[in-house]
C-alpha cells in the first residue's frame, strides 16, 4: 500500500528581550544560578498582577510581517490550565481565539497563525528518581507559537522549512533560536493517509469549530495524527519523521488503527516513544485572562520596520552579482561573512574600476590578444566570491579565527582582489599574499612590493626563466618534444617555480611551445 505523509509543525521560539513576558525580571539565557531571575510575579505570588512585554508583542509582530501574516488590530490573552511542578500559576498565560498574527507563508507552507506565551521553568530529576528540583529563571519568558498547515509532505521539507524559519528570526533579531539550548523547539504533527480521496474541499474552520470561509483545508481527509516532541536539532526533526513513516505504514498495512498521541524522540535509539495520549484544547478550559486588559495594537505605536530578509538577499545577490547559489547560500546563512562580501563588493568601487585589462600590448598600446584578465565587474564579483569561499573561510577554519578578531579589512581585501584582477600578481601568489594577510594584517601592495611578488608579463623576463628550466631540465623537455605531453605541465611548474609565482604563467606556457617546437 501507498500512504502519504502529511505534516504539521509546531513552532516555539524564545524571544530576545531584556526583561520576562509579564514581569521585570531579567530573561537571560545564560544566568547559571537557578532561580536568580524570579519576581512574585513570575513565581506566582498572591496579589502579584502581570503586565504585558510590548517589545516581545512588536517581535511576534514583526515575525508574522516577515511572513505575509494578518497582524491583529485587536488581540488579548488566554490561560490555559494544567498542572505541573515547572508552571507556578497553574496555567500558562497564552493566547487562544485571538493570536497577534493568523496566515502568512513560507517556504510554500501554509501558516496558521503565531502567537505569543510564557515558557515554563525547567526541572531535574536526580539519576536515581529519589527526587527532582525546578530553576524558574525560565518560567515566563516570552515565547512565540507558529503552527503551520498541514502542508508538509517529507521530513526534509519540514528541516528546510525549520532552518529558514531559524535564519528569518535571527534576521530579524528576535531569537538566537538555537536548537540545541532549546531556544528554538519543532514539534512535528504527522500522518499517514492513503492516496486517493482528494475531491472534496471542506472549509477551514476557525479554532471554535464555526467556518471561517476564508480558506481551505486540504482537499483530503487525513490520518489520525502523531505529535513528536523533544526534538533538538534540524536532523532529528528530519530523521523522527522518516521514522515515523515507517512505523505508521507498518501498522497501517497490519490492519491496525494509529493512536492519536504525543510520542518523544531518543536520540541514541533514533526512535519515537509513546510518552501519554493527547490532550484535547476543551481540556484545557482556556478563558480571557482576567489579570491582563485587551491589546489595542495600533494604539501600542509599535515599529515595525523589517530588515533585508533572507529572501531578499538571496535575489539581491543573484540578480545583482551573478553568483552561484552554493556561495549564495554561505553568504545568508552566514551573517557575518555575508556582510564582510558586501563590504568588499562596495571598497571594489565596481563601476570605476571594473574596465578588462588586456593580456598583451603592441608597442601603441593595442590589445594582440582577445584573452583578458578577469577585471570585468562580474569577474571581479566572482574573484571575491571565490576568494571568500575557498581560502578566506579554509583559513579561518584551519586557524579557528571567527570574524571578530579578523585583521583582514574589506578595504584590504578589496584591494587584493583588484591587482589579482588586473593581473598585475597571480592567483598562487594571491593565495600567499592573503595567508600573510591574515597572520599579520597589513597591505596587499606592500606586501608584494616587500617580497617581489609582482607578476611579470615581460617576455623577455619569460623568456631567460624557459631556458633556464630547459637547460636545467634537458631530457624532460627532449621527452616533451617525444610527444609526451605532460612534460610541458612539469616545466611549466619549474619556472613558475623559479619565479617564485610570479610569472604569468599563460605567458611562460606559450614561450615553452614556442622553445620546444
Ligand atoms: P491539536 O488541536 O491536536 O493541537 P491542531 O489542529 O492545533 O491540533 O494542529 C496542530 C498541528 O498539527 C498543526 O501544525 C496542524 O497543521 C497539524 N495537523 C493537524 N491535523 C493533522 C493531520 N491529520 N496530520 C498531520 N498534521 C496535522
Ligand atoms: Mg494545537
Amino acid at each position: 500500500m501507498n500512504y502519504i505523509p502529511t505534516i504539521g509543525l509546531e513552532i516555539h521560539a524564545e524571544l530576545k528581550t531584556k526583561t520576562k513576558m509579564f514581569c521585570d525580571s531579567a530573561n537571560d539565557p545564560d544566568e547559571k544560578k537557578p532561580n536568580a531571575n524570579v519576581c512574585p510575579v513570575c513565581m506566582a505570588h498572591p496579589g502579584s498582577l502581570p503586565v504585558a512585554n510590548k517589545e516581545a508583542i512588536r517581535k511576534v509582530l514583526m515575525v508574522g510581517k516577515a511572513l505575509g501574516g494578518k497582524l491583529a488590530e485587536y488581540s488579548r490573552f488566554d490561560r490555559k490550565n494544567y498542572f505541573y511542578p515547572d508552571i507556578p500559576k497553574g496555567y500558562q498565560i497564552s493566547q487562544y481565539k485571538f493570536p497577534l498574527v493568523e496566515g502568512g507563508e513560507l517556504e510554500g507552507i501554509r501558516i496558521t497563525r503565531v502567537h505569543l506565551e510564557e515558557d515554563t521553568g525547567k526541572l531535574m530529576h536526580a539519576q536515581d528518581g529519589s527526587s527532582s528540583l525546578v530553576d524558574f529563571n525560565r518560567a515566563g519568558v516570552p515565547l512565540m507559537e507558529l503552527v503551520t498547515e498541514p502542508d508538509i509532505k517529507s521530513g526534509e521539507q519540514a528541516k528546510r522549512f525549520g532552518e529558514e524559519l531559524q535564519l528569518i528570526l535571527r534576521y530579524l533579531g528576535v531569537s538566537d533560536a538555537d536548537m540545541e539550548k532549546g531556544q528554538m523547539r519543532v514539534e512535528v504533527n504527522i500522518s499517514l493517509r492513503e492516496s486517493g480521496g482528494e475531491d472534496f474541499v471542506p472549509l477551514r474552520t476557525d479554532i471554535t469549530g464555526n467556518s471561517t470561509g476564508t480558506k481551505i483545508l486540504p482537499a483530503i481527509k487525513l490520518g489520525t495524527k502523531v505529535e513528536i516532541k523533544n526534538l533538538n536539532s534540524f536532523r532529528a526533526v528530519e530523521r523522527s519523521v522518516a521514522f515515523e513513516i515507517k512505523r505508521q505504514a507498518g501498522l497501517l498495512e497490519k490492519g491496525e488503527k494509529i493512536t492519536q498521541e504525543t510520542r518523544g524522540w531518543d536520540e541514541s535509539k533514533q526512535e519515537t516513544f509513546s510518552q501519554r495520549e493527547k490532550e484535547e484544547a476543551h481540556d484545557y478550559r482556556y478563558f480571557p485572562d482576567p489579570d491582563l486588559p485587551p491589546l489595542d495594537i495600533p494604539g501600542l505605536n509599535l515599529d515595525l520596520s523589517l530588515p533585508e530578509l533572507p529572501s531578499e538577499k538571496r535575489k539581491k545577490f543573484k540578480d545583482k552579482y551573478g553568483i552561484k547559489d552554493e556561495a549564495i547560500e554561505i553568504f545568508v546563512r552566514d551573517f557575518t561573512i555575508g556582510k564582510f562580501f558586501e563590504a568588499v563588493i562596495s571598497d571594489l568601487n565596481i563601476g570605476s574600476g571594473g574596465d578588462f585589462v588586456p593580456l598583451r600590448t603592441d608597442e601603441e598600446g593595442n590589445p594582440t590578444e582577445t584573452k583578458i584578465t578577469p577585471a570585468s565587474s562580474m569577474a571581479l564579483v566572482s574573484l571575491v566570491t571565490n576568494y571568500i569561499i575557498s581560502d578566506l573561510v579554509g583559513l579561518m577554519k584551519e586557524k579557528n579565527i571567527k570574524f571578530d578578531n579578523f585583521k583582514i579589512s574589506s578595504e584590504m581585501f578589496a584591494k587584493l582582489i583588484n591587482i589579482v584582477g588586473k593581473g598585475e600578481i597571480s592567483s598562487r601568489v594571491a593565495k600567499d599574499v592573503l595567508k600573510i594577510m591574515f597572520e599579520y594584517g597589513g597591505d596587499p601592495e606592500e606586501i608584494v612590493k616587500e617580497k617581489g611578488l609582482k607578476q611579470t608579463s615581460d617576455e623577455g623576463a619569460i623568456k631567460a626563466i624557459v631556458d633556464q628550466v630547459i637547460k636545467e631540465n634537458p631530457a624532460v623537455a627532449e621527452d616533451y618534444k617525444n610527444g609526451k605531453e605532460n612534460a610541458l605541465q612539469f616545466l611549466v611548474g619549474q619556472g613558475m617555480k623559479i619565479s617564485r609565482g610570479s610569472a604569468n604563467p599563460g605567458i611562460l606556457r606559450e614561450e615553452f611551445l614556442l622553445a620546444l617546437k
